[in-house]
């Protein structure tokens, strides 16, 4: 039995957080005045006004929007989408660079917008809530007996409602693919010893050569028929993922947990094998990314694959399925069947649930059911596959599991 494979979108954070001042924001939210005013200033001492930065000649030239101060706040016309301005730098820097001469304000540009992105994503959720920061620190606490009294103390039902209802109903065989970089599902998984395993997996796929078995020299390939437990994979990295920007040194492709602390201030950290800086480890919002551009995103994309391809149910939260994001489409069709595989009716996908507002868009659903081959289910699942469609979570989650 495959279990159910649970895949987690920028919709999903968005949703549990939107009673916040500052919800998590969709692509489009991102330059968004209130946000800019928020969180420009905590990505750096010493760095510009957000109207002197380079990011805002490149949105105000390049992206057609008026950046205007007034008693000390930016007021920004428009919030284009953040996707499309960091593909458009990093396409620039990359393939353009002869064009112009202001080629350091890309690159500034470029290295201002991902310190602002991890900004938002570290303060967004709940910024002043001394609760959220005691879970986060827990999270890192290698001392069980401490963890045990921090959960026992911490009331879950303020924070994150919907990621812990969801973690609620999670079978030990069941998978996360999240292509989130905050940190909210980790936050519920810790508080409950259930759930332990996902961080001792994640552990190892970190770095495969501190095998929690006692033969680790044995486990040279992936044996998933050997391991029914599932896995938290988070396919874009994580903003508490760090690894060394020296790409000649072991660390470079086997990252590592930083707590919440140091995510901060990541500038300051170096790396223990070669002293090198280290950085924050995610995928960044670019048309061309790759999982193959490091060794452990490669391995998590691969697990993912193997757990979609068995999966009795898969359920899709708040995500797009963009069009562009070729390598998690490429994920989402091979969770068919083998095509010289003969079927075996018993265990494989059965159903197909997705929640999103875009439910109602026939174009939406139509791709949907090509990427998992729902309308030719018998031929490529070896019997008929069912897609339920939810347009908000709230319902997905009364109807399936119980009143938030
Ligand atoms: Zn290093």
């Amino acid at each position: 039995m495959g279990g159910k494979v649970f895949i987690f979108g920028a919709g999903a954070s968005h949703e549990d957080t939107k009673n916040e001042k500052f919800p998590l924001p969709l692509a489009n939210d991102f330059f968004r005045s209130e946000y800019v005013n928020q969180f420009w200033p905590y990505i750096a001492s010493g760095v510009p006004r957000f109207c002197d930065s380079s990011l805002s000649k490149i949105l105000s030239h390049y992206f057609d929007v008026t950046i205007q101060m007034e008693s000390d706040k930016s007021i920004i016309s428009g919030s284009p989408n953040v996707e499309e301005v960091y593909s458009f730098l990093e396409s620039f820097e990359s393939v353009y660079r002869s064009v112009s001469y202001q080629r350091n304000l890309i690159s500034e540009a470029k290295r201002e917008l991902i310190a602002y992105i991890l900004g938002i994503i570290l303060y967004a959720p709940n910024t002043d809530d001394p609760d959220f920061w005691r879970i986060m620190a827990a999270r890192e606490n290698k001392e069980e007996k401490k963890l045990k009294k921090i959960r026992k103390g911490y009331k879950p039902s303020k924070l994150f409602k919907i990621h812990s209802k969801i973690a609620s109903i999670l079978d030990e065989e069941d998978t996360i693919i999240s292509f989130n970089w905050d940190l909210l599902f980790e936050s519920v998984l810790g508080l409950d010893e259930r759930h332990s395993h996902y961080f001792e997996s994640r552990n190892n796929i970190m770095n495969p050569f501190y095998s929690a078995s006692k033969k680790p020299l044995e486990y040279v390939y992936l044996k998933l028929s050997d391991d029914s437990r599932g896995f938290f994979l988070k396919l874009h990295g994580s903003i508490n993922f760090a690894h060394c920007t020296n790409d000649r040194c072991l660390r470079n492709q086997f990252p590592f947990v930083i707590d919440t602390f140091d995510v901060e201030v990541p500038e300051l950290l170096q790396c223990n094998i070669c002293g090198s800086p280290v950085e924050i480890l995610i995928v960044p919002p670019h048309v061309n990314k790759s999982y193959k551009a490091n060794r452990f995103f490669q391995l998590e994309a691969n697990l993912a694959a193997k757990k979609l391809n068995v999966a009795n149910e898969i359920i899709a939260i708040g995500y797009s399925f963009p069009d562009f994001d070729f390598e998690a489409n490429t994920l989402m069709r091979i969770s068919r069947l083998d095509p010289m595989l003969e079927a075996d009716t018993e265990n494989f996908l059965e159903m197909v649930t997705i929640v999103n507002p875009q439910t109602s868009d026939e174009l939406y659903v139509n791709k949907i059911k090509a990427l998992f081959g729902i309308s030719h289910a018998k031929k490529v699942h070896g019997h008929n596959v069912e897609l339920k469609l939810y347009g908000d979570i709230d319902s997905y989650i009364e109807n399936e599991i119980g009143r938030l």
